[in-house]
C-alpha cells in the first residue's frame, strides 16, 4: 500500500524563536497565541485515505516538534511521498526541511504546495530536493501524483526544464470527504478570541466573490472563482465536529461568510434547529451587512464578526480597489454591536497610497470604531498581485520575500521603509490596546476565570511577539 507522510512544519530560528505559519490559501505567519488546525492537510489526508492510501499526518507546528525529531518520525514511517505545505516567508525553511527529508529518505518523493510556490514554483524546484510543486489546492493534485497522473495543477522539472501543467479547480466541493480531524491534535488548537478552546475551523466555500482588492493574494489560489458547499454538506460536517469530536467552538474560514446572504441564512436556521452547543466567529466584508442577517447569526451562536476594514482613509481604500466606504464600515460595526456580537477588525498599514498621515487616520479609525479587538498588519506586496506590480519589486518573488524574511524586514513600497512600518505597527498596537478605557471595558466583560486566563494569555502573547519584534 502506498504510504504518505504529511507534515505541518514548525519553523525555529537558532533553536529558539518559533514561528507559526498558517499554510493554506492565506499562507502567512500567525501569532504564537493563535494555533489553527491545518485544514488543507486534513482534507488531503481524508481524500488520500478514501482512495486506499495509508496516511500519517504530523502537526509539528502545534506539537512543537523540531526538525531532527520530525525527520526521525518520517524515517520510522518510511513513506513513498512526503507532503509539505508552504507559506509566504517560509520557503527557505521548507527547502531546508525537504533537504533533510531527502537525505534521510532518498526514495521518497517530496511534494510542496502553497500560494508562494503557486505564484512561482521555480525556486522550490531548483533546490533539487523537491520533486513536485502542487499549484493551488492540494487535495486532488496530491492524489493524482500518487496515482502517477501529472496533467493538471502540478509543476516539476524534467531534463532541467520546468513543466507547469494547466490550472483547474475542483468544482464540486461536496465531493470531498470531511477533513481527517482524527489525525489532528484537536485539543491543542487555540484562538485568542475564542469563547471556548479547543476550537476548530471549517470552510463552507472557497474563493472570494469580489476578488478585486489589489493587495489580496487569494486569487493565486482561487483563480477569481468562488465555489460553495451545499448547506446539507456543511451541516453534516458540523454534526461530526460537535458529536464525534466534541468540539464546541468554530471559526468559519470562508473569506467572507456573509457574501451569500441567503445561504448563510439557511446555515444559521439549520444550526438553530439542531440546537448545537456551539459558539462561532467568522470573517466578513462590511458591504451588504444588515440587521436581519446579523440577528439570525447571533441566534445561531455567532459571538464575533471579524471585518476586513483595512484602512481608515477612503482615498487609500479606493486606490486599493477595496470597493467599500468608511460609512459602510461604521454601519457594519454599529449593526453588529446592536445585534449583540463582538466586533474585531483587520487593518493594513503601508497599503498602496498610504503615508504617515493616512496610517495615523487608520489607527484613529480603529479606535473610533470602538472595536473589541483589532489587528494591524504590514501590507506586503505579494507576487502575482497588482500591488506587487505597482511596488516595482524584483521579478524573483520568492527569493526576494525569503531574503526580506530572513532580514526580518518587510518593505511595502519604495516610499515606506520596513523600519518605518515596523514602528507604525508597534505604535498602532500600543495606541489601540493600552488605552485605560479599553482595558477597563475588557476587564468588565470577563465573565469566567477561563476567559480571564485566555485574555491574559493573549495579552502576554501580544507583548512577547508583536511588540518585541
Ligand atoms: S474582499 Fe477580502 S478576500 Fe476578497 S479580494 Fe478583497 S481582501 Fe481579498
Amino acid at each position: 500500500m502506498t504510504k504518505v507522510f504529511l507534515v505541518n512544519p514548525l519553523v525555529q530560528i537558532n533553536n529558539k524563536e518559533r514561528i507559526h505559519f498558517l499554510r493554506d490559501y492565506a499562507g502567512g505567519e500567525i501569532p504564537t497565541s493563535m494555533v489553527y488546525p491545518p485544514l488543507d492537510l486534513a482534507y488531503t489526508a481524508a481524500l488520500l485515505r478514501e482512495h486506499g492510501v495509508s496516511v500519517s499526518l504530523l502537526d509539528a507546528s502545534t506539537l512543537d516538534i523540531a526538525v531532527p525529531e520530525l525527520v526521525k518520525t518520517a524515517v520510522k514511517e518510511d513513506p513513498d511521498f512526503i507532503g509539505i505545505p508552504s507559506a509566504w516567508g517560509s520557503i527557505q525553511y521548507d527547502m531546508d526541511l525537504s533537504r533533510y527529508f531527502k537525505n534521510a529518505l532518498p526514495d521518497a518523493k517530496i511534494i510542496i504546495w502553497g500560494p508562494n510556490v503557486t505564484a512561482g514554483p521555480e525556486t522550490a524546484l531548483s533546490c533539487g530536493h523537491i520533486d513536485y510543486v502542487i499549484l493551488g489546492e492540494p487535495e486532488k493534485p496530491f492524489l493524482d501524483i500518487v496515482n502517477g497522473m501529472f496533467t493538471e495543477n502540478i509543476a516539476y522539472q524534467t531534463c532541467g526544464k520546468l513543466v507547469q501543467t494547466k490550472r483547474t479547480l475542483l468544482q464540486d466541493l461536496d465531493s470531498l470527504p470531511f477533513p481527517a480531524r482524527d489525525l489532528l491534535p484537536n485539543k491543542r488548537y487555540i484562538a485568542p478570541y475564542a469563547r471556548e478552546n479547543p476550537f476548530t475551523t471549517i470552510s463552507t466555500s472557497r474563493g472570494c466573490p469580489y476578488s478585486k482588492c489589489i493587495f489580496c493574494p487569494t486569487n493565486i489560489w482561487y483563480m477569481n472563482q468562488v465555489r460553495y458547499r451545499s448547506v446539507g454538506n456543511v451541516m453534516e460536517e458540523i454534526d461530526e465536529i460537535v458529536y464525534k469530536y466534541g468540539i464546541r467552538s468554530l471559526v468559519f474560514r470562508d473569506q467572507s461568510l456573509t457574501f451569500e446572504r441567503e445561504r448563510l441564512f439557511n446555515i444559521c436556521e439549520e444550526i438553530i434547529r439542531r440546537d448545537y452547543p456551539l459558539s462561532w466567529r467568522c470573517f466578513a466584508g462590511v458591504g451588504g451587512i444588515n440587521m436581519e442577517l446579523l440577528s439570525i447569526m447571533k441566534r445561531a451562536g455567532c459571538y464575533q464578526v471579524n471585518y476586513g476594514f483595512e484602512s481608515g482613509s477612503q482615498q487609500v481604500l479606493d486606490s486599493n480597489n477595496k470597493g467599500v466606504t468608511l460609512k459602510e464600515s461604521i454601519d457594519a460595526v454599529r449593526f453588529t454591536k446592536a445585534a449583540g456580537m463582538e466586533v474585531s477588525g483587520s487593518f493594513m498599514l503601508g497599503m498602496f497610497g498610504d503615508n504617515e498621515s493616512t496610517i495615523k487616520n487608520t489607527v484613529d479609525f480603529a479606535i473610533e470604531l470602538d472595536l473589541d479587538y483589532a489587528e494591524f498588519l504590514v501590507a506586503t506586496p505579494l507576487p502575482s498581485t497588482k500591488f506587487y506590480e505597482l511596488s516595482g519589486l524584483p521579478e524573483d518573488a520568492n527569493a526576494s520575500l525569503t531574503q526580506r524574511w530572513y532580514n526580518r524586514s518587510y518593505s511595502s513600497n519604495s516610499l515606506l521603509s520596513a523600519g518605518f512600518l515596523d514602528k507604525q505597527i508597534k505604535r498602532a498596537y500600543r495606541r489601540f490596546y493600552f488605552r485605560p478605557a479599553y482595558i477597563f471595558k475588557r476587564s468588565c466583560r470577563v465573565s469566567s476565570s477561563r476567559q480571564l486566563i485566555a485574555q491574559l494569555k493573549s495579552a502576554a502573547s501580544l507583548f512577547t511577539t508583536t511588540l518585541s519584534r
